[in-house]
């Protein structure tokens, strides 16, 4: 245990500092900025080492939390980064983006701020990376097995990890000309610059990955299955949500991720400008996920002269309400440090119309929410006009794009039109597996590693048979978070 008497000697939780809001709008740069290790230190001192450690049930990873806290606290920060590699292939990036659920189970968040268990994490992933944490791993035998990943996001790249370390020669197959999914295109660099991505992609190839990029396999699944003994599907979750309401056509609605991707290809100097720029223009934003903040963000960063954003439910509560008690996730009112830096949050708001002149639009037209039994709708007679010049619809993803794997690997999909899996991510086609936001619909990083780790173990087991794999699952395709 880090300190018998930590929790009793520092009851303030102290997170990671940002940097200025007016100087952060001025780039694109990461808005955090490295903690002072004595408050790391100290922070992980807080942490009880319970018996029942709720935390490692709360991380879909199962990270080791108390014992990485405990670590850190004496200042053993190179076994501590080893021990979070031990469940973790990708610690700088959830220690960066994860919601981090281990800390709503945190059991010293019953009558205390919980351990500032993500900002532990983010110190030992950045240790790591100078101290030669991400030298190659380099499997100690070949089984000459054949595995095709498609799609390089955080759960192909977790999988490729792991089956190039049990010794299988895998091939990662991406259609973008960049490596990293969402982390690449998706996220923001003021949230994930991409060179720490670069850096983990560098190791693995040093391990024995292989990768080819602007691969659309789209064409070829089932050639692709032939000349492999088994292929993982991780392409993501990525046909966006639309709002089918009046003026949708109008010149100036635009899908979130038509205007976040090329925004971020111009920030890594691929792309001269992006095509979207909204400098002194209004902007709304429909939705309030991690989607619709990093519009808000890339909008602040553009000199947008406003920004406003809609969501059709309730406010969420600050504090836990009481139907979600610890150690469940409760949904809470979040400040992303995007909604630090400006722009107005508008609740219960459902947007009826969107208003236009000569084909552009002018602005979105809504109403209260009238919330009846399980039904939303909006309240007659309480429209108004909000003046818009864009808007960008964050309205999440409806599941894979199933063109091509559909009728070439005759997939069965589930219900929610993600790809089906059995409870060993095996889809209806033997020797296909699928991992990520393509099995589990949209979702959270933390989850898409812990998928890939765990659909890795199943593929390694289907290509060894009789061996037993020695590969961990850290969950099952049907976990989900801690809920009542
Ligand atoms: C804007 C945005 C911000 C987000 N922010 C956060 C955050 O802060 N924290 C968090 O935890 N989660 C966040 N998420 C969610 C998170 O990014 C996803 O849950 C996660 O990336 C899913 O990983 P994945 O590997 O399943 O798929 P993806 O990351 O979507 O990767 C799938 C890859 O497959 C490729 N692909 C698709 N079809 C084919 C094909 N036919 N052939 C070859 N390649 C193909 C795609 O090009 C893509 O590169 C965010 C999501 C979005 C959209
Ligand atoms: S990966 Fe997320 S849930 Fe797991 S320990 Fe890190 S911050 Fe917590």
């Amino acid at each position: 245990m880090a300190d018998p008497r930590g929790f009793l000697k520092h009851t303030e939780r102290k997170t990671q500092p940002r940097r200025p809001v007016p100087v952060r709008l001025l780039d694109y740069k990461e808005v955090y900025e490295a903690q002072d290790p004595a408050v790391v230190r100290e922070q992980a001192s807080r942490c009880m080492d319970c018996g029942v450690p709720f935390c490692h049930s709360g991380c879909p990873l199962g990270n080791l939390i108390p014992e990485w806290n405990d670590l850190t606290y004496r200042g053993r920060l190179d076994e501590a980064g080893q021990r979070l590699l031990a469940t973790n292939n990708f610690p700088e990036l959830t220690g960066r983006l994860c919601p981090a659920p281990c800390e709503s189970a945190c059991v010293l968040g019953i009558n205390q701020p919980a351990v500032t268990i993500k900002q532990v994490e983010v110190t030992l992933a950045d240790h790591l990376m100078e101290h030669g944490g991400l030298d190659p791993v380099v499997p100690g035998r070949q089984t000459h097995k054949r595995v095709a990943v498609v799609g390089s996001g955080p759960a192909g790249l977790a999988a490729a990890q792991q089956l190039t370390r049990a010794g299988h020669t895998v091939v990662v197959y991406e259609r973008d000309d960049r490596f990293g999914g969402l982390l690449r295109y998706g996220i923001p660099d003021f949230k994930l610059e991409k060179h720490i991505l670069d850096a983990r992609l560098r190791q693995m190839e040093a391990e024995g990955t292989r990768f080819r990029h602007s691969v659309s396999v789209d064409i070829s699944w089932q050639q692709l299955r032939q000349a492999h003994d088994a292929v993982l599907i991780a392409t993501g979750s990525t046909t966006p949500r639309d709002l089918p309401i009046p003026g949708r056509e109008l010149d100036g609605v635009h899908f979130a991720m038509d205007y976040l991707v090329p925004v971020n290809r111009s920030v890594a100097g691929l792309d001269e400008a992006p095509a979207i720029d909204v400098k002194g223009k209004h902007v709304v934003i429909l939705g309030g996920g991690d989607t619709g903040a990093d519009c808000i963000g890339t909008a602040h960063r553009q000199g947008a002269a406003s920004v406003t954003t809609l969501a059709i439910g309730v406010q969420p509560p600050e504090e836990r309400p009481a139907h979600q008690p610890w150690p469940t996730v409760p949904t809470l009112f979040e400040v992303a440090s995007a909604h630090e830096e400006g722009g107005e949050r508008s609740y219960l708001a459902s947007t009826v119309e969107f208003e236009g002149h000569e084909g552009r639009l002018t602005g979105v037209v809504v109403a209260e929410t009238e919330i009846v039994g399980r039904e939303r709708r909006p309240k007659e007679g309480t429209e108004r006009v909000i003046p818009a010049d864009v808007v960008f619809l964050a309205l999440g993803f409806t599941g894979p794009e199933p063109s091509g794997m559909a009728e070439q690997l005759s997939l069965d999909f589930d219900s929610r039109s993600n790809v089906a899996r059995d409870g060993y991510y095996q889809t209806s086609t033997p020797g296909v597996f699928a991992a990520g936001d393509a099995g589990r619909g949209q979702s959270l990083i933390v989850w898409a590693i812990a998928e890939g780790r765990s659909a890795a173990a199943a593929i390694d087991q289907w290509l060894m048979e009789e061996e037993p794999t020695k590969l961990p699952a850290p969950v099952a395709p049907t976990d989900a978070a801690i809920a009542l």
